[in-house]
């Protein structure tokens, strides 16, 4: 007998060895750590039971235990971490240092065994037959030593039973087994040992057949089914490690497998069964998730969820759920739409602090153009007129600016719209060479003018806007170059479906623009050579609102450049053909020009006129540039108060404003219509910016006419010439 346990003693010894050998191999991780040190301490203690067997007295025996109970003390507490962490069972590091602890000091009274009666109160040596024995009695940390070796194997088989029952994977299943085996083998030996059940017990400490046969279905475990491979290690860990959480789904529906992250998400997974109510109602929540196209949020967190199936030799063996942690994602993107919403709600203040500072400017601006033209009418002071001159100059390049910073900040809130109306192609040509080349000639440069002929005589396109390109080319070239000449040159080609390039090119020999300078052109508020520059008027926004105007159109704006010889802008916009006769010439005798001295069209005492518009000054200063008509001109500041007067009298001609605060010019007008009792003036809206369509829209609205401010005196008496009745118009002796 006592050759046979000897002979047992060395296999399991041998057996550890390897165990120890392999697990040290392959080590990674904590799985690894434990399994290394649980056979690490089975080592020990076998070696130091060898040598208790091969002891012949107290002494040496003593000596031989203390080793031996190196590794003893350790023994449960490794092969209890070791099985928690293969059954994916969290022991709180306080715990863990708390057991330590109590072995170490265990060990530490075992070291001084002959000193103190805490762990044996009492011992002595005898040889029973062969085998030499310790008689002994338990004193209070032997106890508390058996006490914790019992719990670890009742909690530790519980968690391998539970787990293999619930393992569906038939090789991680069979190596729970195998584990089972192992732990209860050495739980038995164990407590046969401790209690005494069988008369061996007496004996000797049968604990080492335990170890041995737990060591045996060890090496089966690792060996057979592959307890420390790679594969295995990536599902228990790797799988855990990821932040993703992984949820598996058999073909009837119930959760096969769940990762740690997450059963930290769904902790009803890691507690009850993976098939009952709350693990189907978790599979639902996620399906519907997906159905949406949404994220699922929880505990402050956003994962989105992503699906697949899992197919093997091509059947489907399940559903695979996987939830990605998009917090930071959300939260980014959360933080760059809040910087966006700031940045754009700077911007808008920005622009419509443009818009209305512009607009508050206009005001004044048309009071003093309109002011200052009653100076040149009635003034005949030469030297008092060319001031009232300059003041004009100045007053419309002014209004000019304005007008290009509310047509940016239009473009840049995306209001700017293209209007396509119907217009004709020469007059357009005939209007832009009027309103430039007074201009030109004030320089003393010259303008040339090549227009082709053959451009079809009625076009559809926003005429306005194709007038204010070709302007700002213009103005520009007027304003960059002080000597040679001007040429604008307007031709087209055919295109598709009834439609042509018009082509517009504005080359001067002026100053140039250098390579380097090209591409800041179009940006806002930027200008080349800004030192140079500095006394050549100018905002920077031109070419920025015309290439922007181009794009709203479909087309771009070309430009060739040679610093200091001069430069040519070109842009080609395409146009439907009304008419596709040739239009011949452009220019129309007797038009344009501004007349220097001033005659009125037409005298009406008996006419009368009401204007409507919310600031006084405006209406001063139509008063004052109708004066000499001597028309009669009732004002009114507003809505309410003008539909009184218009239903007390009767009125030839309403004008009426449309912006006003309150009551606006067309719902004015639509109650004036309600309340007109068989009278019909003729309705004429004040527009504050000229704007394609706008005739069409004031027409539709009700109105018979519109005329834009700054209200120019000469057009305004031609309007209402045309309307008033003629037994009313008194003819002067030279009108028209
Ligand atoms: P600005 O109000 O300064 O004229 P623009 O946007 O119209 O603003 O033009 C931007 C810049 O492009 C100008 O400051 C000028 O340096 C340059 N530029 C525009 N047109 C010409 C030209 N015909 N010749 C030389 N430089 C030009």
């Amino acid at each position: 007998m006592y050759n046979f346990v000897i002979g047992l003693v060395y296999f399991t010894i041998v057996g550890l060895f390897v165990e120890c050998w392999v697990s040290l191999s392959k080590w990674n991780g904590r799985l690894h750590s434990y399994l290394f040190f649980s056979c690490v301490t089975n080592l020990v203690y076998s070696v130091g039971f060898l040598l208790q067997l091969r002891s012949g007295d107290q002494v040496s025996y003593v000596v031989a235990m203390k080793l031996g109970y190196l590794g003893r003390v350790w023994i449960g507490l490794a092969l209890f971490l070791l099985v928690m962490e293969l059954c994916q069972i969290h022991i709180p590091i306080v715990l863990k240092s708390v057991l330590v602890a109590t072995h170490g000091f265990i060990y530490y009274l075992i070291i001084n065994i002959e000193d103190n009666r805490l762990y044996y109160k009492y011992m002595e040596f005898v040889m029973d037959g062969d085998f030499p024995r310790l008689l002994h009695s338990g004193g209070i940390f032997y106890y508390v030593q058996t006490g914790l070796m019992l719990a670890y194997a009742l909690i530790g088989i519980s968690a391998v039973v539970i787990t293999f029952i619930r393992e569906k994977y038939l090789v991680a299943k069979k190596r729970y087994l195998m584990m089972s085996f192992a732990m209860f083998s050495i739980a038995i030996s164990y407590i046969m040992y401790i209690f005494k059940l069988i008369p061996l017990a007496y004996t000797f400490d049968l604990t080492i057949f335990g170890f041995a046969i737990g060591t045996f279905f060890m090496l089966i475990a690792i060996f057979r089914y592959r307890m420390l491979d790679a594969e295995t290690l990536a599902r228990n860990y790797v799988v855990d490690e990821l932040s993703e959480g992984i949820i598996v789904v058999d073909p009837e529906g119930k959760i096969a497998y769940c990762n740690k992250p997450a059963q930290r998400l769904f902790p009803e997974l890691s507690q009850g069964s993976l098939a009952g109510k709350e693990a189907y109602n978790i599979i639902e929540r996620i399906r519907f998730a997906l159905y949406c196209d949404e994220p699922i949020r929880m505990n402050d967190r956003i994962f989105t969820p992503r699906v697949n199936s899992l197919m093997q030799n091509g059947t489907n063996v399940g559903t695979i759920f996987v939830l990605v942690d998009d917090s930071e994602h959300y939260r980014y993107m959360d933080e760059l739409r809040e910087q966006k919403e700031i940045a754009d709600e700077a911007n808008k203040a920005k622009s419509q602090f443009l818009a209305n500072m512009s607009h508050e400017i206009r005001t004044p601006i048309n009071a003093i153009l309109g002011m200052d033209e009653m100076i040149l009418r009635d003034c005949n002071e030469k030297e008092i007129k060319e001031y009232a001159d300059d003041i004009q100059t100045s007053g419309r390049t002014l209004l000019t600016l304005i007008n290009d910073i509310l047509d940016f900040t239009k473009v840049e809130e995306g209001k700017m719209e293209i209007v396509p109306v119907q217009y004709e192609p020469g007059p357009l040509t005939n209007d832009i060479v009027n309103m430039i080349s007074g201009r030109i000639s004030q320089k003393g440069l010259v303008l040339n003018v090549s227009f082709d002929k053959n451009i079809p005589r009625l076009l559809k396109g926003d005429e306005i806007r194709i007038k204010q390109c070709v302007m700002n080319l213009l103005t520009n070239a007027v304003k960059y170059t002080e000597k040679g000449s001007i040429t604008l040159t307007v031709g087209f080609s055919e295109a598709d479906g009834g439609r042509i390039m018009l082509k517009f090119s504005v080359a001067d020999t002026g100053i140039g623009i250098k390579p380097e300078d090209m591409d800041e052109l179009f940006s806002p508020f930027m200008r080349a050579e800004e030192n140079k520059n500095r006394s050549i008027e100018g905002t920077g926004l031109g070419l920025s609102i015309t290439k922007r105007l181009l794009e709203l159109m479909g087309s771009d704006i070309h430009i060739k450049s040679e610093y200091g010889i001069g430069s040519e802008f070109s842009f080609a916009v395409e146009q439907e053909v009304l008419n596709a006769e040739p239009v011949g010439d452009y220019s129309r005798k007797g038009e344009g020009g501004r007349k220097r001295t001033y005659k009125e069209l037409f005298h009406a005492p008996d006419a009368r006129i009401l204007v409507v518009d919310d600031i006084k000054m405006n209406l001063t200063v139509i008063t004052k540039l109708l004066m000499r008509t001597e028309i009669k001109i009732d004002t009114a500041l507003s809505g309410p108060e003008a539909i009184k007067m218009s239903e007390d009298n009767e009125y030839d001609i309403i004008f009426i404003d449309h912006l006003m605060p309150d009551m606006d010019g067309i719902e004015t007008l639509k109650r004036m219509k309600e309340k007109e009792k068989g009278k019909s003036p003729v309705y004429v809206a004040l527009t504050a910016n000229a704007i394609s369509g706008a005739r069409e829209m004031y027409l539709d609205a009700g109105f018979t006419d519109y005329i834009s401010k700054p209200v120019e005196g000469e057009r305004l008496e031609k309007l209402i010439k045309g309307y008033l009745p003629a037994e009313k118009l008194l003819d002067t002796p030279d009108s028209v």
